[in-house]
C-alpha cells in the first residue's frame, strides 16, 4: 500500500474493449514500458459474449484461456504472456476506488497511486439488480447474473443442486441476454420459463413476424414463454429460492433464477471529474473522437456516449462491434491525431442460439419492414425501409458473404425497389 507507479497510458477496466485497445497501441508500435491495464476481474481480457454462449455449453463448452481477446475479432489471443511480451502492464484484481483528473492520478483500494499522461476510461457496465426496482426477495440465493467469468461459474455450479431439485429455472428478461441463457440452461437439461413484460422476445429489434420464429423455436425446445409478465417478487426457503410470484398473482415454481434486464454504465467514479451525460442513453460524454470534457481522457465501449455520426444521434452502444472500434478509434486519436476523424460507427447485433445465428445492421428507428426469405429452411431476414431508402436489415442463417452484403445495406442507404420482398437476399448481394 501507498506504492505510486506512472505510466503515458492508463487503460482503466480489463473488459472487452481494454483488449482491443492494447492490440491497437501495439500495432501503432507504442515502446515499451508506456502502457497499463488496470481491472479488478482475475483475469486479462476477454470476449465477454462468449459467457452467454459456449461456456454454458454441456459439453466442449469454452473456458480461459480459449477466449481471450481478440480471438473474436480476428486478432491474435492475448494471453496473460502476449501482455508481457508487449511490455504491457496489466494489473489484475486491482479495483480503482478514486479517480482524481486534475492530478491525473488514479488511486486503487491497495491505497496506490497509478498516475497517467492519458487515460481510457473503460469501465463498461453492469447488469440492473432486481433489488434496485425494490423486488422483494431479490436477495435471496439461487438468484444470478451475468457479466464476468466469476458470475458464469457461480450459474454453472448452481446447476446440480437445482435440478436434483425439480430443475425449474426462471429466466427473467426477453432480451438477447435472456435468449441466449434460456437456449443455455435448456442444453443442461433444465426445465426452463421466460418471464418478460414485453409482448414479444427482443421486441426493439424484432418484428413480430421475426419474434414468431425463435418463438416458436423455444417452444419446440421446451422453453416455457410468460409475455406480458413481470416478476413482483421471489419466495424462498431457509435463504435459497424456491418461487417467483408474478405480477398477475401467479406463482411459479423456481429453483433457479437469472435475470437479464439490463445494464448501467460504470461511471460512478468520474461524478464530478468529466462531463457525464444526465439522460438517456446516461454514460460519459465523449466526441466524435472518444474524447470526455477532459483533454487528456478518453472513454470506450460500453461506458461511452458517443456522436453516432450517421442518424445525427448520440448513443451508448453495450455491444462488441462497437467496444471493438471505439478502442481501435480512441488509441488512433491518442497516437496519430492528425490522420483521425470523427468515428463513424454503423449499429450492429448479432446472436447465436441452438443452430440458429442473426445479424443485424444499421437502423430500423420509423421504418417499414419487408420481410424475405423462408422461415422453414432457417434462412430470412427483413429490410426496414426509411422515406424509400434501405437503412437497415436483419438476416438468419446468412453466410459471411451474405452477412457482409447485409451490412453494405445499411452503409449505402439504397433505394428500395418495389419488389424488395421477392428480391429477398439478391438485392443485398448485388450492391
Ligand atoms: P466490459 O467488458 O464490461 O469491461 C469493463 C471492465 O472494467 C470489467 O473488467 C470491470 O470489472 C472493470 N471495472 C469496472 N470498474 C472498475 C474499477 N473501478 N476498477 C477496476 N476495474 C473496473 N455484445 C455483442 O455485441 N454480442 C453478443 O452476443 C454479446 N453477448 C454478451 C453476453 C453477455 C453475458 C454479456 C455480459 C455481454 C454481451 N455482449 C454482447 C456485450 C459485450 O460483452 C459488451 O459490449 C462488452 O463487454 C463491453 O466492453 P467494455 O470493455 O466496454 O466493458
Amino acid at each position: 500500500a501507498g506504492q505510486q507507479e506512472s505510466f503515458k497510458y492508463v487503460v482503466l477496466g480489463g473488459g472487452n474493449a481494454s483488449g482491443y485497445a492494447a492490440r491497437e497501441f501495439v500495432k501503432r508500435g507504442t515502446p515499451k514500458g508506456e502502457l497499463a491495464i488496470i481491472t479488478d476481474e482475475p483475469y486479462v481480457a476477454y470476449e465477454r459474449p462468449a459467457l452467454s454462449k459456449a461456456y454454458l455449453n454441456p459439453e466442449g463448452a469454452a473456458r480461459l484461456p480459449g477466449f481471450h481477446t481478440t480471438v473474436g475479432g480476428g486478432g491474435d489471443k492475448q494471453s496473460p504472456e502476449w501482455y508481457g511480451e508487449n511490455g504491457i502492464t496489466y494489473k489484475t484484481k486491482t479495483k480503482v476506488t478514486e479517480a482524481d483528473v486534475k492530478n491525473k492520478t488514479l488511486k486503487t483500494a491497495d491505497g496506490d497511486s497509478i498516475k497517467y499522461e492519458k487515460l481510457i476510461i473503460a469501465t463498461g457496465a453492469r447488469p440492473v439488480d432486481l433489488g434496485d426496482f425494490g423486488t422483494k426477495g431479490a436477495d435471496l440465493k439461487g438468484i444470478f447474473y451475468l457479466r464476468n467469468v466469476e458470475d458464469a461459474d457461480k450459474l454453472i455450479a448452481a446447476f446440480p443442486a437445482a435440478k436434483a431439485k425439480g430443475g425449474k429455472a426462471i429466466v427473467v428478461g426477453g432480451g438477447y441476454i435472456g435468449m441466449e441463457v434460456s437456449c443455455g440452461l435448456n442444453k443442461n437439461g433444465l426445465d426452463v420459463t421466460v418471464v418478460f413484460p414485453e409482448d414479444r422476445l427482443m421486441e426493439r429489434l424484432f418484428t413480430p413476424e421475426i419474434a414468431e420464429f425463435y418463438e416458436s423455436y423455444y417452444l419446440d425446445k421446451g422453453v416455457t414463454l410468460k409475455r406480458g409478465s413481470t416478476v413482483a417478487s421471489f419466495e424462498g426457503e431457509d435463504g435459497q429460492v424456491t418461487h417467483a410470484v408474478l405480477k398477475s398473482g401467479e406463482k411459479l415454481e423456481a429453483d433457479l433464477v437469472l435475470v437479464g434486464v439490463g445494464a448501467r454504465p460504470n461511471i460512478e467514479l468520474f461524478k464530478g471529474q468529466v462531463e457525464l451525460l444526465q439522460d438517456k442513453p446516461g454514460g460519459i460524454k465523449v466526441d466524435g473522437r472518444l474524447r470526455t470534457s477532459d483533454p487528456d481522457v478518453y472513454a470506450i465501449g460500453d461506458v461511452a456516449a458517443f456522436p453516432l455520426k450517421r442518424y445525427g444521434s448520440v448513443t451508448r452502444q453495450e455491444h462488441v462491434a462497437n467496444c471493438r472500434q471505439t478502442a481501435a478509434h480512441a488509441v488512433a486519436a491518442i497516437l496519430a491525431p492528425s490522420e483521425t476523424g470523427d468515428y463513424n460507427y454503423l449499429p450492429f447485433f448479432y446472436s447465436r442460439i441452438y443452430d440458429l445465428g442473426w445479424q443485424y445492421y444499421g437502423t430500423s428507428n420509423d421504418a417499414e419492414p419487408v420481410f424475405f426469405g423462408d422461415k422453414a429452411s432457417k434462412k430470412f431476414g427483413t429490410y426496414f425501409v426509411s422515406e424509400g431508402k434501405v437503412v437497415g436489415a436483419f438476416l438468419e442463417g446468412g453466410s459471411n458473404d451474405e452477412n457482409a452484403a447485409l451490412k453494405k445495406v445499411a452503409e449505402q442507404q439504397p433505394d428500395a425497389p418495389a419488389d424488395l420482398a421477392s428480391q429477398g437476399l439478391a438485392f443485398a448481394s448485388k450492391l
